[in-house]
C-alpha cells in the first residue's frame, strides 16, 4: 500500500514483468530512434515493463524498415510476392497466407482505414499484434460510417473478438550472412 503510494508520488516504478525499476514516462530507444512513451498502468497501478525493455520488443517495419515501437499502430498486409524476403526485424503475423506486420506511416498504409491492430508487450517480453477491427471492417460490418481521427488510440479501438491477441516470431536473423 505505502510502496504503491510512493510510486504515484514519485512516478517511479519497479515494473512488475521484467523487474527493472523505471519511469512512466520517458524515452524508449530501438534500432537507433527514439520516441516517448507513456506507460499504461495495469490494475495495480504498476508498469509491467521497463522502458529499456519496450525498447527491446520494438519491430521493424516490414515494408519500409522503420521502427514500429510498442504502441504503435500497425497493418497486416498481405505480401504476394513468391521472391519476399521478411527484412530484419520485422514481423510476421501469419504464414498462410503472409500477413506481415506493417506501419501505419502515409508511404506503407494505403488508408488509416487499414489500421488492423496494435504492437503491444507479449508476457514473454517479446512484441506481439493487439488485433483491433480496422475502421474498414467495422463498416463493413455496420454499415455505418466510422470517425477516423482516433486510428492511434487503443482505447476507442473496437477489440475483434476471435482474434484478440497472437504471438509473433520476429525473423531477427534473416540477414544473408
Ligand atoms: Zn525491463
Ligand atoms: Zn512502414
Amino acid at each position: 500500500m505505502f510502496k504503491k503510494l510512493f510510486a504515484r508520488l514519485s512516478g517511479k516504478y519497479v515494473a512488475v514483468a521484467c523487474n527493472h525499476p523505471t519511469k512512466r514516462e520517458g524515452e524508449v530507444r530501438a534500432f537507433g530512434e527514439c520516441t516517448t512513451t507513456h506507460m499504461p498502468l495495469n490494475e495495480n497501478g504498476t508498469a509491467e515493463w521497463c522502458l529499456e525493455c519496450l525498447g527491446k520488443m520494438a519491430v521493424k517495419c516490414a515494408w519500409c524498415e522503420q521502427v514500429i515501437f510498442i504502441g504503435d499502430p500497425i497493418t497486416l498486409y498481405t505480401q504476394t510476392k513468391s521472391d519476399f524476403k521478411l527484412p530484419a526485424n520485422a514481423a510476421l503475423y501469419k504464414q498462410e497466407p503472409l500477413q506481415v506486420v506493417g506501419c501505419l506511416r502515409m508511404s506503407c498504409a494505403d488508408t488509416g482505414a487499414d489500421r488492423a491492430g496494435f504492437w503491444v508487450p507479449g508476457d514473454d517480453g517479446k512484441g506481439g499484434v493487439h488485433r483491433v477491427a480496422s475502421p474498414l471492417e467495422l463498416s463493413m460490418v455496420s454499415g455505418a460510417e466510422i470517425a477516423m481521427s482516433n486510428l492511434g488510440n487503443m482505447k476507442v479501438a473496437h477489440k475483434v473478438q476471435d482474434t484478440i491477441f497472437r504471438h509473433i516470431e520476429t525473423q531477427a536473423a534473416n540477414n544473408p550472412v
